[in-house]
Protein backbone atom coordinates (compact mmCIF):
# COMPACT_ATOMS: atom_id res chain seq x y z
CA UNK A 1 0.00 0.00 0.00
CA UNK A 2 1.42 3.34 -1.02
CA UNK A 3 1.05 6.38 1.93
CA UNK A 4 -0.93 9.02 1.24
CA UNK A 5 1.04 11.69 3.19
CA UNK A 6 3.18 9.89 5.27
CA UNK A 7 6.18 11.40 6.23
CA UNK A 8 5.40 14.58 4.93
CA UNK A 9 3.08 17.15 6.99
CA UNK A 10 3.06 18.45 10.72
CA UNK A 11 1.35 15.68 12.52
CA UNK A 12 3.28 14.17 14.93
CA UNK A 13 1.90 10.24 14.76
CA UNK A 14 1.44 8.28 17.55
CA UNK A 15 3.50 5.56 15.88
CA UNK A 16 6.29 7.04 13.77
CA UNK A 17 6.79 4.17 11.25
CA UNK A 18 3.11 3.36 10.24
CA UNK A 19 1.43 4.09 7.08
CA UNK A 20 -1.71 6.08 7.71
CA UNK A 21 -4.67 6.03 5.29
CA UNK A 22 -5.94 9.59 5.32
CA UNK A 23 -9.53 9.20 6.55
CA UNK A 24 -12.30 11.10 4.52
CA UNK A 25 -15.84 10.20 5.80
CA UNK A 26 -17.14 7.12 7.19
CA UNK A 27 -20.72 5.41 7.27
CA UNK A 28 -22.20 3.18 9.44
CA UNK A 29 -19.70 0.59 9.82
CA UNK A 30 -17.27 1.99 6.34
CA UNK A 31 -14.74 4.53 5.89
CA UNK A 32 -13.18 5.82 3.37
CA UNK A 33 -9.87 7.34 2.54
CA UNK A 34 -8.76 9.83 -0.11
CA UNK A 35 -7.52 7.00 -2.61
CA UNK A 36 -11.18 5.93 -2.93
CA UNK A 37 -10.50 2.88 -1.25
CA UNK A 38 -13.29 1.52 1.78
CA UNK A 39 -12.25 0.10 5.36
CA UNK A 40 -14.63 -2.47 7.21
CA UNK A 41 -14.13 -0.47 10.90
CA UNK A 42 -14.47 -3.86 12.68
CA UNK A 43 -13.34 -2.25 15.96
CA UNK A 44 -15.10 0.85 16.33
CA UNK A 45 -11.48 2.63 15.74
CA UNK A 46 -10.55 1.86 19.34
CA UNK A 47 -13.66 -0.07 20.48
CA UNK A 48 -15.21 3.43 20.24
CA UNK A 49 -17.57 4.12 17.32
CA UNK A 50 -20.63 2.10 19.09
CA UNK A 51 -23.52 3.66 16.88
CA UNK A 52 -21.32 3.32 13.74
CA UNK A 53 -19.87 6.37 11.52
CA UNK A 54 -21.70 9.38 10.33
CA UNK A 55 -25.08 9.46 12.57
CA UNK A 56 -26.36 13.16 11.90
CA UNK A 57 -28.79 13.38 14.90
CA UNK A 58 -25.39 13.38 17.21
CA UNK A 59 -23.54 15.97 15.37
CA UNK A 60 -27.01 17.91 14.79
CA UNK A 61 -26.79 17.83 18.83
CA UNK A 62 -23.88 18.50 19.25
CA UNK A 63 -24.01 21.64 17.15
CA UNK A 64 -26.71 22.79 18.46
CA UNK A 65 -24.63 22.90 21.80
CA UNK A 66 -21.82 24.76 20.56
CA UNK A 67 -24.71 27.23 19.11
CA UNK A 68 -25.99 27.71 22.22
CA UNK A 69 -23.52 27.56 24.67
CA UNK A 70 -20.19 25.55 24.18
CA UNK A 71 -17.92 26.28 27.43
CA UNK A 72 -18.04 27.18 31.15
CA UNK A 73 -15.84 26.26 33.50
CA UNK A 74 -17.00 22.90 35.35
CA UNK A 75 -15.54 24.59 38.34
CA UNK A 76 -18.05 27.15 38.58
CA UNK A 77 -21.29 27.21 36.71
CA UNK A 78 -23.84 24.12 35.46
CA UNK A 79 -25.85 23.64 32.38
CA UNK A 80 -28.46 21.38 30.67
CA UNK A 81 -25.98 19.55 28.98
CA UNK A 82 -24.31 18.55 31.97
CA UNK A 83 -27.57 18.29 33.82
CA UNK A 84 -28.67 16.41 31.03
CA UNK A 85 -25.68 13.81 30.16
CA UNK A 86 -25.68 13.12 34.29
CA UNK A 87 -29.28 12.20 34.85
CA UNK A 88 -28.98 9.69 31.45
CA UNK A 89 -25.80 8.04 31.89
CA UNK A 90 -27.01 7.41 35.83
CA UNK A 91 -30.52 6.22 34.85
CA UNK A 92 -28.71 3.26 32.60
CA UNK A 93 -26.65 2.99 35.94
CA UNK A 94 -27.26 0.32 38.74
CA UNK A 95 -29.56 2.41 42.15
CA UNK A 96 -27.44 4.47 44.09
CA UNK A 97 -24.67 5.05 41.26
CA UNK A 98 -26.36 8.66 40.93
CA UNK A 99 -23.24 10.72 40.84
CA UNK A 100 -21.44 11.79 37.17
CA UNK A 101 -18.65 13.82 37.15
CA UNK A 102 -17.21 14.19 33.37
CA UNK A 103 -13.83 14.13 32.07
CA UNK A 104 -12.50 13.71 28.62
CA UNK A 105 -10.07 10.81 28.13
CA UNK A 106 -10.51 7.27 29.94
CA UNK A 107 -7.05 7.58 31.40
CA UNK A 108 -7.60 10.92 32.74
CA UNK A 109 -11.48 8.78 34.54
CA UNK A 110 -9.23 6.21 35.84
CA UNK A 111 -7.11 8.81 37.60
CA UNK A 112 -9.96 10.32 38.95
CA UNK A 113 -11.46 7.69 40.11
CA UNK A 114 -8.15 6.23 41.93
CA UNK A 115 -7.82 9.39 43.54
CA UNK A 116 -11.58 9.47 44.38
CA UNK A 117 -11.40 6.22 46.42
CA UNK A 118 -7.85 7.74 48.15
CA UNK A 119 -9.99 10.76 49.05
CA UNK A 120 -12.76 9.09 50.18
CA UNK A 121 -10.67 7.17 52.78
CA UNK A 122 -8.84 10.15 53.89
CA UNK A 123 -12.12 11.82 54.44
CA UNK A 124 -13.30 9.19 56.84
CA UNK A 125 -9.84 9.66 58.89
CA UNK A 126 -8.35 6.79 57.04
CA UNK A 127 -5.35 8.11 55.59
CA UNK A 128 -3.41 4.50 55.46
CA UNK A 129 -5.99 2.86 53.04
CA UNK A 130 -3.87 4.35 49.76
CA UNK A 131 -2.75 1.64 47.99
CA UNK A 132 -4.60 0.03 44.98
CA UNK A 133 -5.13 -3.59 44.19
CA UNK A 134 -5.00 -4.31 40.14
CA UNK A 135 -5.22 -7.14 37.99
CA UNK A 136 -2.55 -9.20 35.72
CA UNK A 137 -3.19 -8.97 32.92
CA UNK A 138 -4.84 -5.52 32.72
CA UNK A 139 -5.10 -1.99 31.13
CA UNK A 140 -6.38 1.09 32.70
CA UNK A 141 -4.68 3.55 30.17
CA UNK A 142 -1.53 5.93 29.49
CA UNK A 143 -1.37 8.72 32.52
CA UNK A 144 0.94 7.82 35.03
CA UNK A 145 -1.13 6.68 37.95
CA UNK A 146 -3.44 4.50 35.44
CA UNK A 147 -0.56 2.89 33.58
CA UNK A 148 0.70 2.38 37.08
CA UNK A 149 -2.48 0.36 37.03
CA UNK A 150 -1.43 -0.82 34.19
CA UNK A 151 0.38 -4.67 33.86
CA UNK A 152 1.35 -3.55 30.57
CA UNK A 153 5.24 -3.91 30.64
CA UNK A 154 6.22 -2.54 26.94
CA UNK A 155 4.47 0.26 28.22
CA UNK A 156 5.66 1.10 31.57
CA UNK A 157 8.99 0.02 30.80
CA UNK A 158 10.40 3.43 29.64
CA UNK A 159 8.64 5.09 32.91
CA UNK A 160 9.75 2.53 35.88
CA UNK A 161 10.61 5.28 38.53
CA UNK A 162 7.63 7.74 37.61
CA UNK A 163 5.00 4.90 38.46
CA UNK A 164 3.74 3.81 42.02
CA UNK A 165 4.04 0.42 43.00
CA UNK A 166 0.44 -0.93 42.59
CA UNK A 167 -0.34 -4.41 44.15
CA UNK A 168 -1.45 -7.39 41.23
CA UNK A 169 -3.34 -10.35 41.29
CA UNK A 170 -3.61 -12.80 38.08
CA UNK A 171 -7.16 -11.66 36.83
CA UNK A 172 -9.88 -13.23 37.93
CA UNK A 173 -8.92 -15.28 40.39
CA UNK A 174 -11.08 -14.16 43.76
CA UNK A 175 -8.87 -16.72 46.29
CA UNK A 176 -5.83 -14.53 44.68
CA UNK A 177 -7.70 -11.00 45.68
CA UNK A 178 -8.44 -12.02 49.15
CA UNK A 179 -5.02 -13.25 50.01
CA UNK A 180 -3.54 -10.19 48.44
CA UNK A 181 -5.69 -7.87 50.24
CA UNK A 182 -4.97 -9.60 53.31
CA UNK A 183 -0.90 -10.21 53.03
CA UNK A 184 -1.08 -6.20 52.92
CA UNK A 185 -3.19 -5.10 55.09
CA UNK A 186 -6.79 -3.70 54.45
CA UNK A 187 -6.14 -0.85 55.97
CA UNK A 188 -3.41 0.17 53.61
CA UNK A 189 -5.79 -0.62 50.31
CA UNK A 190 -8.15 2.16 49.32
CA UNK A 191 -9.37 0.25 46.01
CA UNK A 192 -9.40 -2.64 43.85
CA UNK A 193 -9.41 -1.51 39.88
CA UNK A 194 -10.71 -4.14 37.52
CA UNK A 195 -12.75 -4.42 34.04
CA UNK A 196 -15.96 -6.18 34.52
CA UNK A 197 -14.39 -8.54 31.33
CA UNK A 198 -11.22 -8.41 30.39
CA UNK A 199 -10.20 -5.43 27.35
CA UNK A 200 -7.77 -5.88 24.89
CA UNK A 201 -5.52 -6.71 27.86
CA UNK A 202 -6.33 -10.19 27.74
CA UNK A 203 -8.13 -10.76 24.74
CA UNK A 204 -11.74 -10.61 26.14
CA UNK A 205 -11.15 -13.00 28.61
CA UNK A 206 -14.84 -13.62 30.38
CA UNK A 207 -13.99 -14.21 34.33
CA UNK A 208 -15.49 -17.52 35.32
CA UNK A 209 -19.27 -17.72 36.86
CA UNK A 210 -19.20 -16.25 40.25
CA UNK A 211 -16.10 -14.69 40.40
CA UNK A 212 -17.83 -11.07 40.58
CA UNK A 213 -19.83 -11.66 43.71
CA UNK A 214 -16.87 -13.15 45.24
CA UNK A 215 -15.18 -10.30 44.38
CA UNK A 216 -17.73 -8.27 45.64
CA UNK A 217 -18.20 -9.52 48.81
CA UNK A 218 -13.86 -9.68 49.53
CA UNK A 219 -14.18 -5.90 48.73
CA UNK A 220 -16.76 -4.97 51.10
CA UNK A 221 -15.42 -7.10 53.64
CA UNK A 222 -12.19 -5.57 53.79
CA UNK A 223 -13.49 -1.94 53.03
CA UNK A 224 -11.80 -1.74 49.73
CA UNK A 225 -13.51 0.22 46.98
CA UNK A 226 -14.38 -1.52 43.82
CA UNK A 227 -13.92 0.35 40.97
CA UNK A 228 -15.05 -0.98 37.67
CA UNK A 229 -13.63 0.01 34.50
CA UNK A 230 -15.86 0.08 32.14
CA UNK A 231 -14.45 2.14 29.67
CA UNK A 232 -14.29 -0.44 27.33
CA UNK A 233 -17.00 -3.12 28.10
CA UNK A 234 -19.15 -0.94 29.45
CA UNK A 235 -21.98 1.49 26.95
CA UNK A 236 -23.70 -1.58 26.03
CA UNK A 237 -20.50 -3.23 23.98
CA UNK A 238 -20.71 -6.42 25.94
CA UNK A 239 -24.78 -6.48 24.94
CA UNK A 240 -25.61 -5.08 28.05
CA UNK A 241 -25.13 -1.52 29.28
CA UNK A 242 -22.92 -2.58 32.26
CA UNK A 243 -20.54 -5.75 31.83
CA UNK A 244 -21.50 -6.04 35.50
CA UNK A 245 -25.30 -6.49 35.16
CA UNK A 246 -25.43 -10.32 34.53
CA UNK A 247 -24.08 -10.89 37.69
CA UNK A 248 -25.99 -8.21 39.16
CA UNK A 249 -22.96 -6.73 40.86
CA UNK A 250 -23.06 -3.60 41.75
CA UNK A 251 -19.38 -1.36 42.23
CA UNK A 252 -18.50 1.40 44.37
CA UNK A 253 -17.32 3.45 41.36
CA UNK A 254 -18.17 3.02 37.92
CA UNK A 255 -16.05 4.33 35.07
CA UNK A 256 -17.21 4.98 31.10
CA UNK A 257 -15.28 6.12 28.28
CA UNK A 258 -14.90 4.96 24.79
CA UNK A 259 -18.73 4.43 23.49
CA UNK A 260 -20.21 6.87 25.99
CA UNK A 261 -20.00 9.11 23.14
CA UNK A 262 -19.31 6.87 20.03
CA UNK A 263 -16.22 8.98 19.35
CA UNK A 264 -18.38 12.29 18.57
CA UNK A 265 -16.81 14.10 21.39
CA UNK A 266 -13.73 13.06 23.71
CA UNK A 267 -15.70 11.97 26.96
CA UNK A 268 -15.47 9.91 29.51
CA UNK A 269 -17.32 9.82 33.07
CA UNK A 270 -16.96 8.50 36.64
CA UNK A 271 -20.04 7.22 38.57
CA UNK A 272 -20.26 7.23 42.25
CA UNK A 273 -22.65 6.85 45.22
CA UNK A 274 -23.92 9.99 47.17
CA UNK A 275 -22.44 8.08 50.18
CA UNK A 276 -19.53 8.75 48.67
CA UNK A 277 -19.87 12.10 47.48
CA UNK A 278 -21.34 13.62 50.61
CA UNK A 279 -17.95 12.26 52.28
CA UNK A 280 -15.85 14.86 50.34
CA UNK A 281 -18.83 17.40 50.77
CA UNK A 282 -18.72 16.99 54.31
CA UNK A 283 -15.13 17.24 54.57
CA UNK A 284 -12.63 18.81 52.08
CA UNK A 285 -15.85 19.96 50.02
CA UNK A 286 -14.82 18.55 46.29
CA UNK A 287 -12.80 16.14 44.58
CA UNK A 288 -9.38 17.15 44.09
CA UNK A 289 -9.20 16.61 40.71
CA UNK A 290 -9.53 19.45 38.28
CA UNK A 291 -9.49 19.46 34.68
CA UNK A 292 -10.32 22.48 32.35
CA UNK A 293 -12.79 20.71 30.14
CA UNK A 294 -14.39 18.09 32.76
CA UNK A 295 -18.42 18.42 32.52
CA UNK A 296 -17.52 20.29 29.08
CA UNK A 297 -21.19 21.06 27.33
CA UNK A 298 -20.66 19.98 23.51
CA UNK A 299 -19.01 16.46 24.74
CA UNK A 300 -22.02 16.10 26.91
CA UNK A 301 -24.70 16.84 24.25
CA UNK A 302 -23.01 14.13 22.09
CA UNK A 303 -22.75 11.82 24.85
CA UNK A 304 -26.38 12.36 25.52
CA UNK A 305 -27.50 12.45 22.04
CA UNK A 306 -25.48 8.98 22.16
CA UNK A 307 -27.58 7.41 24.96
CA UNK A 308 -30.59 8.56 23.19
CA UNK A 309 -29.47 7.18 20.00
CA UNK A 310 -28.67 3.44 21.51
CA UNK A 311 -32.13 3.52 23.15
CA UNK A 312 -34.19 5.07 19.86
CA UNK A 313 -32.69 2.29 18.18
CA UNK A 314 -32.46 -0.63 20.07
CA UNK A 315 -28.74 -1.30 19.87
CA UNK A 316 -27.69 -2.58 23.10
CA UNK A 317 -29.99 -5.40 22.09
CA UNK A 318 -28.92 -5.62 18.86
CA UNK A 319 -25.17 -5.87 20.07
CA UNK A 320 -26.42 -9.09 22.56
CA UNK A 321 -28.01 -10.15 19.55
CA UNK A 322 -25.56 -9.66 16.72
CA UNK A 323 -22.60 -10.56 19.29
CA UNK A 324 -24.29 -14.41 19.23
CA UNK A 325 -23.94 -14.26 15.16
CA UNK A 326 -20.10 -12.96 15.56
CA UNK A 327 -19.26 -16.06 17.79
CA UNK A 328 -20.96 -18.22 15.75
CA UNK A 329 -19.09 -17.53 13.10
CA UNK A 330 -15.85 -16.83 14.66
CA UNK A 331 -16.03 -20.42 15.85
CA UNK A 332 -14.65 -21.32 12.31
CA UNK A 333 -11.41 -19.26 13.28
CA UNK A 334 -10.87 -21.75 15.79
CA UNK A 335 -9.53 -24.05 12.99
CA UNK A 336 -6.63 -21.93 12.10
CA UNK A 337 -3.41 -23.50 13.42
CA UNK A 338 -2.21 -20.49 14.31
CA UNK A 339 -5.65 -19.46 16.46
CA UNK A 340 -4.94 -20.68 20.02
CA UNK A 341 -8.27 -19.43 21.48
CA UNK A 342 -11.41 -16.84 20.60
CA UNK A 343 -13.11 -15.59 23.50
CA UNK A 344 -15.44 -12.66 24.34
CA UNK A 345 -19.02 -11.22 24.94
CA UNK A 346 -21.19 -9.47 22.87
CA UNK A 347 -19.86 -7.57 19.92
CA UNK A 348 -16.95 -7.87 21.63
CA UNK A 349 -14.09 -10.39 20.68
CA UNK A 350 -10.18 -11.86 21.38
CA UNK A 351 -8.66 -14.08 18.59
CA UNK A 352 -5.54 -15.32 20.43
CA UNK A 353 -2.42 -16.73 18.50
CA UNK A 354 -0.20 -19.52 18.89
CA UNK A 355 2.77 -20.40 17.39
CA UNK A 356 1.73 -23.92 16.12
CA UNK A 357 5.78 -25.12 15.34
CA UNK A 358 5.95 -24.39 19.53
CA UNK A 359 2.81 -24.68 20.75
CA UNK A 360 3.71 -21.44 22.79
CA UNK A 361 2.91 -17.85 21.87
CA UNK A 362 4.91 -16.29 18.79
CA UNK A 363 8.86 -14.90 19.81
CA UNK A 364 7.26 -11.06 20.08
CA UNK A 365 10.36 -10.30 17.08
CA UNK A 366 7.97 -11.73 14.80
CA UNK A 367 5.32 -8.98 16.00
CA UNK A 368 2.43 -11.44 14.72
CA UNK A 369 -0.63 -9.15 15.74
CA UNK A 370 0.75 -6.10 14.18
CA UNK A 371 1.47 -8.04 10.68
CA UNK A 372 -1.75 -9.61 10.66
CA UNK A 373 -3.68 -6.24 11.44
CA UNK A 374 -1.51 -4.39 8.67
CA UNK A 375 -2.08 -7.75 6.56
CA UNK A 376 -6.11 -6.77 7.43
CA UNK A 377 -5.72 -2.88 7.00
CA UNK A 378 -3.97 -3.64 3.44
CA UNK A 379 -7.46 -6.04 2.78
CA UNK A 380 -9.76 -3.28 3.66
CA UNK A 381 -10.09 -4.30 7.23
CA UNK A 382 -10.13 -2.40 10.02
CA UNK A 383 -8.78 -4.68 13.50
CA UNK A 384 -6.80 -4.30 16.74
CA UNK A 385 -3.47 -5.63 17.89
CA UNK A 386 -2.92 -6.10 21.58
CA UNK A 387 0.36 -8.08 22.70
CA UNK A 388 1.91 -9.04 26.22
CA UNK A 389 -1.22 -10.81 27.45
CA UNK A 390 0.72 -14.57 27.82
CA UNK A 391 3.56 -12.49 30.41
CA UNK A 392 3.39 -9.00 30.24
CA UNK A 393 5.92 -9.28 27.08
CA UNK A 394 5.29 -12.37 24.73
CA UNK A 395 1.38 -13.13 23.65
CA UNK A 396 -0.52 -11.76 20.07
CA UNK A 397 -3.83 -11.01 19.64
CA UNK A 398 -6.31 -9.46 17.56
CA UNK A 399 -9.61 -7.62 18.88
CA UNK A 400 -12.77 -7.27 17.08
CA UNK A 401 -15.47 -4.71 18.15
CA UNK A 402 -17.78 -3.82 15.29
CA UNK A 403 -20.25 -0.88 15.48
CA UNK A 404 -23.70 -2.09 16.91
CA UNK A 405 -25.33 -1.21 13.58
CA UNK A 406 -23.52 -4.23 11.98
CA UNK A 407 -25.23 -6.26 9.42
CA UNK A 408 -24.59 -10.38 9.28
CA UNK A 409 -23.17 -9.89 5.77
CA UNK A 410 -20.59 -7.61 7.46
CA UNK A 411 -19.99 -9.98 9.68
CA UNK A 412 -19.41 -12.69 6.95
CA UNK A 413 -16.93 -9.94 5.76
CA UNK A 414 -15.01 -9.22 8.88
CA UNK A 415 -14.20 -12.96 9.67
CA UNK A 416 -13.49 -13.83 5.73
CA UNK A 417 -10.87 -10.70 5.43
CA UNK A 418 -9.45 -11.55 8.97
CA UNK A 419 -9.16 -15.67 8.33
CA UNK A 420 -7.36 -14.27 5.36
CA UNK A 421 -5.11 -12.27 6.95
CA UNK A 422 -4.13 -14.33 9.23
CA UNK A 423 -3.44 -17.16 6.58
CA UNK A 424 -1.00 -14.87 5.09
CA UNK A 425 0.93 -13.95 7.47
CA UNK A 426 0.90 -17.80 9.38
CA UNK A 427 2.00 -18.49 5.77
N1 LIG B 1 -9.31 1.60 30.58
C1 LIG B 1 -9.50 0.68 29.62
C2 LIG B 1 -10.11 -0.62 29.99
C3 LIG B 1 -9.12 0.94 28.30
O1 LIG B 1 -9.28 0.00 27.36
C4 LIG B 1 -8.53 2.19 28.00
C5 LIG B 1 -8.10 2.50 26.62
O2 LIG B 1 -7.91 1.66 25.78
C6 LIG B 1 -8.36 3.12 29.01
C7 LIG B 1 -8.76 2.80 30.30
C8 LIG B 1 -7.74 4.47 28.74
O3 LIG B 1 -8.61 5.24 27.98
P1 LIG B 1 -8.05 6.44 27.08
O4 LIG B 1 -7.23 5.83 26.00
O5 LIG B 1 -9.30 7.13 26.57
O6 LIG B 1 -7.26 7.32 27.96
Amino acid sequence: MTPTKYPDGNVFFRKLTWEYPRVTHGKGCWLYDDTGRSYLDAVGGAFVSNVGHGVPEIADAMAAQAKKLAYVSGMTMSHDAVEDFSRELASRCAPGLDKVYPLSSGSDAVEAALKLARQYWAELGKQGKTRIVALSPAYHGNTLLALSASAREHYRAAFGNWLVDVIRVPAYDSAALEAAIVEAGPETIAAFIAEPVGGSSTGALVPPEGYWRRARDVCASYEVLLVADEILVGSGRTGTWSALEPDAVVPDIQIFGKGIAAGYAPLAAIVAPSRITNALAAGSGGLNHAQTFSHHAVSCAAGTATMQYLAEHGLVERCARMGHALHERLAALSKLPSVNAVRGRGLLAGVDFVNPATGKPYDRTARFAESVTRAALDAGLVVWPNVGHADGTNGDLVMLAPPFVVSEDELDQIVDRLSAAIAKVAS
